[in-house]
Formats: C-alpha cells, structure tokens, sequence
C-alpha cells in the first residue's frame, strides 16, 4: 500500500465530508444542496476558502465562527474526520479497486442516513427510494457479499444476490415491527426502519445483511442501557435505530466478510 495514496485519499474524503454535512443540513429541510454556498449559521456571513479547509479550519478557529465568534456544533468536525476515515481504510482495506469506489459511496450514504435519523429521527424517502433502485445496478459490477457463490452467469449474479438481501431484510425488520406492534401497541420500530432494512441487504446481500441488522441491535440497545444508567434518557424516548443500523453496515461492508469467515471458522473448530 502507498501511503501517500492513504494520505490523498484521507484528505479527498474529509472534503467530501464537508459536502456530506451539507447534504445533512438541507435534505430534511428541503433546501438545495448546492446553493446558497456555505455561510455561519448565526451571523449567514459566507465562509471563505480558509474558513472551509476541513477538520483544520475547525481546530484553528476552536470551532467558532471567524466572523460573529458564534459556537459551531461538533458534529461537522465528526463527519468530515469519519468520512476521511472511512476513505483511509476502504484503501487500505480493498486497495485500487471497484471495492474501493462502491464500499466508499455507500460509506458516504450510510453517514448520511445516520445523522440524519440522529438529529431527526427521519430517514427520508428521497434518499432510501433512489439507493433501493440504485443497489442492484451497483450489483451487477460489484457482487454483494464475496461469500456466495451464485452459479448464475453476470450479470444476474449480482443483482439476484442484492435483490435476496433486500427481500431478507426488509421482512426480517418487517417481522420485528410487527411483533413490537402487537407487545407494546404501538411503533416501537419506525416504519422508515424497515424500508432501511431493505436497502442495508440490497447493499450487503443475504448473508451479510443479518450481520448488520444483529449489530445494529446490538450496538442500540448496548448505547440505550448505558444512557438509562447514566440517566441521560428516559424510558419512553425512542433512540434513533436507523443511526445504529447505518453505523453497523458501514461496519459490515468493510469488515463483514472477515467477521463472518472468523465466526464460521470457529464453528468448524
Ligand atoms: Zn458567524
């Protein structure tokens, strides 16, 4: 691996980030993603070039607006330094490669997603919709899960893999939103979840998909006890599953594979 190219890439993907935290911003608010430019939210005066230099414009100016000295919140600086992140090991992980390019994109999208539900608790259907359409073309050129072995001639591997995944998901979350119904009597689940169900195994495939759907779970409802412990949440204040999702598929597009060799392995022990 060149690490100068690990560099290169760490640093495009923290700018890609800067526009990520626009698409954040906006989408919800129906406003254009590509104007107005970037301007401080308290004072609306516009960022010069220094001021959007990502994650350093950040620490130099202590996160506060150069112009009113307004506080900017943290999470600009954690997308921006995640999605160099998420570049950096995709590198490192699937090297020059269509991996690279396809576990990258949905890495962005997944981020996306993510916060989006975090601040509130929202995932769109103009986001989901077109990634739904859009997974199984990316299918063809980049089979799912590495795994399965579909003796289909391509392009029909892929995309039968994809659109396997989706149907797995999206009634395996179908099947637990139900189920919460008929306990609680009401959504416990939010229906934008099980549609996200569906697009995480149009993305991951059928093995890969109950991988990140576990995680997410777990990773939820791990997050949830710690908060009611720390008694930073209340009991009836749902937590935002689709964020928890969105982190543990990023985590199984990149590392899914090998989590489940590892696991498999020990299986056959
Ligand atoms: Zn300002």
């Amino acid at each position: 691996m060149d690490t100068a190219l690990v560099i290169i890439f760490a640093l495009f993907g923290t700018a890609l980030g800067s526009f990520l935290n626009v698409c954040i911003d906006r989408l919800p608010v129906d406003r254009s993603i590509l104007r107005p430019p970037s301007h401080c939210d308290s004072c609306q005066h516009r960022l010069s070039p220094a001021d959007l230099v990502p994650v350093f414009s950040y620490l130099w100016l202590r996160r506060r607006c150069r112009y009113c000295g307004a506080l900017i919140p943290w999470r600009p600086f954690w997308v921006e330094l995640g999605t160099g992140l998420l570049f950096a090991l995709s590198y490192l992980y699937f090297g020059l490669s269509v991996s690279f390019v396809v576990i990258a994109f949905y890495g962005c999208l997944f981020l996306v997603i993510g916060f989006i539900d975090l601040e509130h608790h929202l995932i769109l259907n103009k986001i989901s919709y077109p990634a739904m359409v859009l997974a199984p073309v990316i299918a063809i050129f980049r089979p799912p899960s590495e795994l399965i072995a579909l003796n289909l001639a391509w392009p029909w591997g892929g995309i039968v893999s994809s659109l396997m995944g989706g149907a797995m998901g999206f009634l395996f979350l179908l099947l637990a939103y139900l189920l919460t119904f008929a306990i609680y009597k009401r959504e416990a689940i939010g229906f934008g979840d099980v549609k996200l169900a569906g697009l995480i195994g149009l993305v991951a495939g059928p093995q890969l998909v109950f991988l990140a759907l576990t995680l997410g779970a777990i990773l939820g409802g791990v997050v949830g006890i710690i908060l009611l412990l720390l008694k930073l949440k209340e009991r009836k204040e749902p937590l935002p599953f689709g964020s928890f999702l969105a982190i543990a598929t990023i985590l199984t597009l990149v590392w899914g594979s090998a989590i489940l060799n590892w696991y498999l392995g020990l299986l056959h022990f």
